[in-house]
């Protein structure tokens, strides 16, 4: 092997690896973990190509590459991930959150034009990107944000205040809504969806990786849509919304539940990639 002492050496190294072991972004994972090993930003190998590598940033690139291949997360290697602009911190207690998810944030930005000073519930808030962004981008807003483990949640705790949203996020142990007892304007949940039959055929980074907790739920994946859709009618005031991320192949199975319990102006949203990805509706309008 030719001996490695530049950036853009130890780059090539890695891509070769990672594309070899078939991992499909081998080119951005390969920039991402050189420049956390480097501390340098993700584009920098094509700045400073000729930048010397010591030979213990050497070591670590090459042992991230090895835990890369076998199928961990860059992410999670990293312990970083980006949401809506926003850094967050993220370990194996939580998902990695996804771009799809951002258009939830989105439509519950929409809707809170209208109401900013609304009080914001997220039930299973994982790392709390849900929750941490709607904080950030509606400042007048207060948020509550619930998850049953107590790992999620100390995960969640570290990136509101990475973010400086501490003071307007306050987080609950709780399984859904047992732990509460206020009235929110709004919810919105992210809860696991995968049907159980689906979870051996999730990519290894996800089934061996992620929580399984976080990711899988029963009735086809349904179970969690039709418990917080029945409970949050007592914990909505008038007029307040429910908004739900859902499955690729869920959405109108959600919007009929919805629907069964009696939400109106009930709206499907697609996320970028043209898959209905968000279910929205109100209580009593
Ligand atoms: N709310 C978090 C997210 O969107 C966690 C979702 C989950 O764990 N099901 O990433």
């Amino acid at each position: 092997m030719e001996e490695i002492k530049t950036a853009a050496q130890l780059y090539r190294y890695m891509k070769n690896q990672l594309k070899a072991s078939g991992i499909e972004d081998f080119d951005l994972e390969s920039r991402i973990l050189l420049s956390y090993v480097l501390k340098e930003e993700p584009f920098f190998v094509y700045m400073k190509p000729e930048k010397p590598v010591s030979e213990e940033d050497v070591q670590k690139a090459m042992a991230l590459t090895e835990k890369r291949k076998e199928g961990v997360p860059s992410r999670y290697l990293t312990r970083k991930a980006y949401f809506m602009d926003f850094e967050f911190y993220v370990d194996e207690n939580v998902l990695i959150p996804r771009q799809d998810t951002e258009v939830l944030v989105q439509k519950a930005l929409d809707f809170l034009k209208d109401n900013p000073k609304a009080k914001v519930l997220d039930i299973g808030t994982g790392s709390g990107c849900i929750a941490v962004s709607i904080a950030l981008l509606n400042p007048a807003c207060t948020v509550d944000a619930t998850d049953i483990s107590k790992e999620a949640l100390a995960v969640a705790r570290k990136n509101a205040v990475l973010n400086g949203a501490e003071k307007r996020v306050r987080f609950i142990e709780s399984d859904l809504f047992s732990g509460l007892s206020d009235k929110y304007d709004m919810i919105v949940s992210n809860p696991p969806y995968i049907k159980p039959s689906e979870f051996l055929t999730l990519q290894k980074e996800v089934r061996c990786h992620e929580p399984v907790l976080a990711l899988v739920a029963d009735e086809e994946g349904l179970a969690f849509y039709r418990r917080i859709a029945k409970e949050a009618k007592s914990f909505l005031n008038d007029g307040g919304f429910l908004l739900f991320e859902t499955g690729y192949d869920q959405a109108r199975s959600v919007y009929r539940i919805m629907e069964e319990e009696g939400f109106t102006f009930l709206e499907i949203t697609k996320d970028y990639n043209g898959i209905e990805r968000v279910v929205s509706g109100r209580m009593n309008e």
